[in-house]
């Protein structure tokens, strides 16, 4: 099955929440955030691509990861402009750029400015939204 193929944008609370578990519903679906230094992909070097926990799309690729010290797994680029949605979030007293998955709509995590070169971003990304293929 080619889950790109599939109309996520209007699946219902309802069924994510049959699809996916707890703590992926809790991030992806109602924009929670996973504590810090325990995500699976956290310190994770394999090489390979990281897709959307929720819909399978292709998000990253191990080759733009890197080692933010934040706990959470950071790239400092996304595979494909079109393949992310930035949403700026005023939660928290804050004002932070949202990232969520252009295809599905799941809650990926943050990007900030203060990221290595070339592209000086840090994508801030919740290891459950993620899924890993490996080279
Ligand atoms: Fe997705």
């Amino acid at each position: 099955m080619n889950s790109e193929k599939m109309d996520f944008v209007n699946l219902s609370d309802k069924e994510w929440a049959e699809r996916l578990k707890p703590e992926e519903y809790r991030v992806l679906r109602q924009h929670g955030t996973e504590r810090p230094y325990t995500g699976q992909y956290d310190q994770h070097w394999e090489a390979g691509t990281y897709v959307c926990k929720g819909c399978g799309a292709d998000l990253f690729t191990s080759n733009t990861k890197f080692d933010a010290g934040c706990g959470w797994p950071s790239f400092y680029e996304g595979i494909d402009k079109s393949k992310i949605t930035e949403v700026a979030d005023k939660s928290f007293g804050m004002t932070r750029i949202e990232v969520r998955c252009a295809n599905c709509g799941g809650h990926l995590g943050h990007v900030f400015n203060d990221g290595p070169k070339p592209t000086g971003m840090r994508y801030c990304i919740n290891s459950v939204s993620l899924g890993f293929v490996k080279k």
